[in-house]
């Protein structure tokens, strides 16, 4: 969808959001990235500043936002556990104040709103793979609560918002996603075992290892994105993105072995509370109304990722 109005991308100097920005930024689109950059960095969207329908804002969404836009993508948040636990009140605050911050401006302007929701609302799940019918089994006051929690209450927003304003809103339950410009130490498993073997240290494996997750290629996700964005009809309800190839920690380990050329060596340390010990998406749903599926292989992923992690340390 392009709109003659930019598009406002919160959290555009993430990892999923500068990603976003490139590709709308890249379609000729005016892009507005608004980010406090908590966890985000201007160093993400470098390659961008230079282009006249590229526009970066510092502001944090906690705090009303007022200006023109023809549409908006609601991705301001930190996503690894390590961040969104070091100070959880404001995570809480992000989502949830972010949410009707954002949601208010929408209706202002009369213009269709996604917001990135997350696996996370499913919690440590009883149902496999996870439907967007499933409920969820989240402890609320856990640490991983403020995250899961503040989630869960943007998406109870996004569609009170549809009912009592009938505001055209859109919603994506995303699945752990990687790929270049995720922090190199910001704690998620990929980045983890990537820095690591690079670096020549022990793999960090939680728990056994046994416990599984389903990786999608940030190019991918941003796919499924926009699609979100552009259905004219939306879905009244969440929609699950994320690729359905589930694997163990450990065989995501052996796999960064193979793919870095380096020996394998692994420290067992003790798993997080409340860790899920599987997750996986079914995306019959945005199959059927998107039109959409990942197309890129973990090997081919992880190639690009390793890449990327192989020249920040040169
Ligand atoms: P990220 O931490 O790289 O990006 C989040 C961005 O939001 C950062 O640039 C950060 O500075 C910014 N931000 C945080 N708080 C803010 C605030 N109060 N005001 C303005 N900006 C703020 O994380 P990401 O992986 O790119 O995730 C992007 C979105 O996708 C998040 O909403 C996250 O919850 C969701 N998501 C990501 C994943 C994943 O695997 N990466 C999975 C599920 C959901
Ligand atoms: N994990 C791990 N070693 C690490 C980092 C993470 O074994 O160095 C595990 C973690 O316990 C979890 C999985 O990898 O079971 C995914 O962790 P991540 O933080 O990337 O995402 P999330 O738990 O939010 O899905």
């Amino acid at each position: 969808m392009n709109t003659t109005k930019p598009i406002l991308v919160t959290g555009g100097a993430g990892f999923i959001g500068s990603h976003l920005c490139k590709s709308l930024v890249t379609k000729g689109q005016d892009v507005l990235c608004l980010d406090n950059f908590y966890t985000g960095s201007v160093e993400n969207v470098a390659e961008l500043q230079g282009h006249d329908n590229f526009r970066l804002v510092e502001h944090d969404v906690t705090k009303t936002f007022e200006t023109s836009v023809g549409a908006i993508y609601n991705l301001a948040c930190p996503a690894s556990p390590i961040h969104y636990q070091r100070d959880p009140v404001q995570t809480v605050r992000t989502s949830v104040l972010g949410a009707i911050n954002m949601l208010d401006l929408a209706l202002q302007m009369g213009c269709r709103i996604f917001q990135a929701s997350t696996s996370e609302v499913y919690g440590s799940p009883e149902v496999h793979p996870q439907t967007e019918s499933y409920n969820g089994n989240v402890n609320p006051i856990g640490p991983r609560a403020c995250y899961d929690e503040g989630k869960r209450c943007a998406e109870t927003l996004f569609f009170d918002y549809a009912r009592q304003f009938e505001l055209s809103v859109r919603v994506a339950r995303i699945f752990n996603t990687y790929g270049p410009r995720m922090q190199p130490n910001d704690g998620r498993v990929v980045s983890n075992f990537v820095m690591q073997a690079l670096q020549g240290a022990p793999i960090t494996i939680y728990g056994k290892g046994m416990q599984t997750r389903s990786f999608c290629y940030v190019d991918d996700m941003v796919a499924g994105l926009e699609a979100i964005m552009n259905l004219a009809d939306p879905v009244t309800g969440p929609i699950n993105l994320g690729n359905p190839h589930e694997i163990t920690m450990l065989e995501l380990a052996e796999t960064v072995f193979r793919l870095t050329g380096t020996k394998e060596n692994i420290t067992y340390l003790p798993l997080p509370p409340d860790d899920p010990p599987q997750r996986q998406p079914d995306i019959s749903l945005a199959k059927k109304c998107l039109n959409w599926e990942p197309t890129i292989s973990l090997e081919d992923g992880l190639t690009e990722t390793i890449a990327y992690f192989r020249q920040l340390l040169a």
